[in-house]
């Protein structure tokens, strides 16, 4: 009635005519607000919903093209038990170590960066696809690149088949990598023939799928095995803005006796700062402390690096999406937001139960 200057009476009236029975408490549905406001020529638009979380978030508006920058791509091994996956990381992180950090160790956060041509990969280290489907769970997107490592000896098994329908499902690009060539039974060819009943099909056999025959064990070909990471990635142009607030997800989290949480986070876009304010599900807290896969301590991390951070009042889940928000005391507003809802669903879902019920609960 506000929008279209009419009382409301007379909208009621034109509703009622249309066999609507409404009073001024009540909504009216799209469709029929489009009707009502075509009786007096005037047309309707599908307002945006917005949410007060998109707005502190920064989540509102499609990124502007001209902020982004190439970003590192993030990718994940799988493949059947014993095939070789962490022997391949293994290889990878200690044959391309970042030149800057040669000499640090790698600590195990769950991810970790190489350096191959002068460009930067991350991998996620998690073993099995376990973690990969509790982050596809919360709709998270994470990696970019799946590597699937098949032994030449053994060929395609039940876990390689479940491998491909993970990545597949989770829309990344699979590059294969024939493993265990140095053994006496390699048989590369048989793999890529039991491939092709997979729909994977190699390029040297008229497909598309990359497939780079390595030893783990050897360190063969792992330079290769890197370069067509890179080719996929460029391929996939894959960019961020790395100038606004940070969001990303988190990889793994754990309570450390003496630290507390401990969580290692993935930045997806802009750039996280020690002492940035997060909220990553029902968790918050202020980055007290963060540091490189070296456990170097860090300022600042931008898109696609893994960090392990300090801070969280909670031990936030895998897979969950962290954002940065202005300050400790919003972040501290909006989870407490987040778990009245969660209550109230729970509430809704399992009995009838009373308003004041509820409120005593939380
Ligand atoms: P995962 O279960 O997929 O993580 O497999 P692992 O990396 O644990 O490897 C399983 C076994 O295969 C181990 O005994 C490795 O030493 C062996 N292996 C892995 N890669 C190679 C390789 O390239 N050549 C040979 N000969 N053995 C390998
Ligand atoms: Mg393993």
């Amino acid at each position: 009635a506000e929008a279209l200057k009419k009382t409301s009476t007379e909208i009621i009236k034109k509703l009622m005519s249309f066999g609507v029975m409404a009073t001024v408490n009540n909504d009216v549905d799209f469709d029929t607000a489009t009707i009502i406001a075509e009786e007096y020529g005037v047309k309707t638009e599908k307002a945006v919903q917005i949410s007060e979380e998109d707005i502190l978030f920064d989540d509102i508006e499609e990124e502007d093209e001209s902020k982004l920058v190439p970003r590192p791509p993030v990718v994940v091994v799988m493949g059947h038990v014993d095939h070789g996956k962490t022997s391949l990381l293994d290889a990878i992180r200690s044959t391309h170590v970042i030149d800057s950090e040669a000499g640090g160790i790698t600590q195990h956060i769950g991810a970790y960066m190489v350096k191959a041509k002068d460009r930067r990969i991350t991998f996620l280290d998690t073993p099995g696809h376990e973690a990969f489907t509790a982050m596809r769970a919360r709709g998270a997107q994470v990696t970019d690149i799946a590597i699937l490592v098949v032994a030449a000896d053994d060929g395609v098994m039940p876990q390689t088949i479940e491998a491909i329908n993970h990545a597949k499902a989770a829309n990344v690009s699979i590059i294969v990598a024939i493993n265990k060539i140095d053994k006496p039974g390699a048989n590369p060819d048989r793999v890529k023939q039991e491939l092709t009943e997979h729909g994977i099909v190699a390029e040297e056999w008229g497909g598309d799928a990359i497939m780079v025959p390595v030893s783990a064990k050897k360190r063969e070909n792992i330079d290769q095995l890197l370069e067509m990471v890179l080719l996929v990635a460029d391929m996939l142009e894959l960019k961020a803005n790395p100038d606004r607030q940070a969001k990303g997800t988190i990889i793994e989290a754990k309570l450390d006796k003496e630290r507390g949480p401990v969580a290692t986070m993935l930045v997806q876009r802009g750039t996280l700062k020690a002492g940035d304010s997060i909220i990553a599900g029902s968790a918050f807290g202020r980055i007290k402390a963060m540091t490189n896969d070296k456990g170097t301590a860090i300022k600042s991390a931008g898109p696609s690096m893994p960090v392990e951070v300090l801070g969280m009042n909670e031990v936030p889940d895998a897979g969950e999406i962290f954002y940065a928000v202005t300050d400790e005391k919003v972040a501290k507003h909006l989870v407490e937001k987040r778990k009245y809802k969660q209550k109230e669903q729970q509430y809704k879902k399992s009995a009838k139960v009373s308003l004041e019920e509820l409120y005593n609960q939380i």
